[in-house]
């Protein structure tokens, strides 16, 4: 069986996500037959340097040794078990680690099985409490332009990117909706924190009309992912959690693509010595290897929902795979594997050959920006440099700059017209110096016409 083969094969049963799916009558699909470190194979034999991590999610590679092993081992044992009157080790032992690992504060773990469910654990949950301590006006949330949480009703209604939430629209509870600190934005001459500081004005402003009717503040910490890797400081979350607990509001902190040290440390919410009261993860939780996710949230969130069965404040949301065995298996031989590689700080000196492999593309006639939050690394691309001006979407640069990356063996996927990195912690020097001049290439091509 050939790339094709396979590629007729899924066209006539498929239906892929975030995909018009007329665009495979032009663009090939690419089955792969197999996953090695950060090298995806497919069936023709191409190979293809994975620099997105697959939708953000593997952090030790693919087929990694450790983490195969300890699936392997637990599937003679347990693969699943209903997690409502039951439990089991992984599940224990995963808290446990998590609770260690978060800051201090959090702790309490709730688990769902994506990433959007774990949003709207944490929307739910927030707005249960005030309604269990009496203060059920607080129906609304506050959220960030340009954020993304999700894609379920709830998590997309907290939402702001207008590709994937203007359709449904009328489906959506309205948030109140805060402009982003981004630090794209930012006056020529002005510091990130200095910008991100300004931008709290707007903030506070709200904090103040609408904390009366306020469960949570929600906000993705430090990078706006799918909001085209948009970046701020971490003075903006220090100034977010005072202000929220001045107006007596929660902090809903989405690191389900920010956690797992994609920003340098940990947890984003570490670099400003910030306790959220929520905080979602999944994405990298598993390494990239089983859906799984968890809200972490404080004791007193918990005691607000404990009480006799009648009094009827038990929060009650399950999800059919919650907390699911092989997952937390996997989660938990991930976490070994930041431990015994020491992964955070050999991740400094990945970072640090990222910028460098890259800080030739800041001069490019067309690239606005070079930016760069830890192991996350973003190109804006341009139609004109001085003024910032954005090629139309319709014209789909980003997605020249996919096909030729393509042709030169590199999975990159840029955001409109923003190309980035994330890739898995296990790439090499070589292999960061390949991904930066595959995509150089792509900006050069995808910018000449
Ligand atoms: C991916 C993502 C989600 C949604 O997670 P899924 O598992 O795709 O549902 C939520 N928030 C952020 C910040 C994300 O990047």
């Amino acid at each position: 069986m050939s790339n094709r083969d396979w590629s007729a094969r899924d066209l006539a049963v498929l239906w892929h996500p975030c995909t018009q799916m007329k665009d495979h009558a032009a663009l090939p699909m690419i089955p792969i037959r197999c996953g090695q470190g950060v090298w995806l194979e497919d069936f023709d034999g191409n190979r293809y340097l994975d620099a997105i991590s697959s939708w953000w999610v593997n952090l030790f590679g693919h087929a990694n040794p450790s983490i195969n092993a300890a699936i392997k081992h637990q599937l003679d044992s347990l693969e699943h078990v209903i997690l409502a009157g039951f439990t089991h080790e992984p599940a224990i032992t995963l808290a446990e680690r998590l609770v260690q690992l978060a800051p201090p504060g959090l702790s309490r773990c709730f688990y769902a099985d994506n990433g959007s469910s774990a949003v709207e654990v944490a929307l739910k949950m927030s707005y249960h409490y005030w309604r269990n301590i009496g203060q059920p006006a607080k129906t609304r949330f506050i959220t960030l332009g340009n954020s993304y949480h999700g894609e379920t009703l709830g998590a997309l209604a907290v939402g702001d990117v207008a590709l994937y939430k203007e359709t449904y629209a009328p489906l959506l509870m309205v948030p109140v909706t805060v402009p982003s600190p981004d630090c794209y934005l930012r006056e020529p001459g002005e510091s990130w924190a200095g910008h991100s500081q300004r931008k709290f004005a707007a903030m506070e402003a709200a904090l103040a009309l609408h904390a009366h009717e306020t469960a949570a503040v929600i906000i993705e910490p430090l990078v706006q992912c799918a909001g085209n890797m948009r970046m701020y400081d971490p003075v903006y979350l220090t100034l977010l959690r005072a202000a929220c607990d001045r107006h007596g509001v929660h902090l809903i902190a989405d690191e389900i693509a920010v956690g797992f040290g994609r920003t340098g440390t940990l947890f984003a919410c570490e670099q400003a010595s910030i306790r959220p009261d929520f905080l979602c993860l999944s994405k990298g939780l598993t390494g990239g290897y089983l859906p799984l996710s968890c809200v972490l949230t404080t004791d007193t969130l918990y005691a607000g929902f404990y009480d006799e069965y009648v009094n009827q404040r038990a929060f009650l949301h399950s999800h059919s795979y919650t907390g699911n065995a092989l997952a937390c298996t996997a989660a938990l031989a991930s976490l070994d594997l930041f431990e015994r590689e020491n992964t955070l700080s050999r991740n400094h000196a990945l970072s640090a050959q990222m910028a460098a492999a890259t800080a030739p593309l800041t001069d490019h006639p067309h690239v606005a920006e070079v930016r760069q939050t830890g192991m996350i690394l973003a190109i804006e691309m341009v139609r004109d440099k001085p003024s910032r001006e954005p090629y139309p979407w319709q014209e789909r640069r980003g997605l020249d700059v996919y096909r030729h990356a393509l042709t030169r063996g590199v999975l990159l996927r840029p955001l409109g017209n923003v190309i980035y990195f994330i890739p898995p912690y296990v790439i090499t020097p070589d292999e960061i110096r390949l991904m930066a001049e595959v995509a150089a290439e792509g900006i050069d091509l995808a910018t000449k016409h």
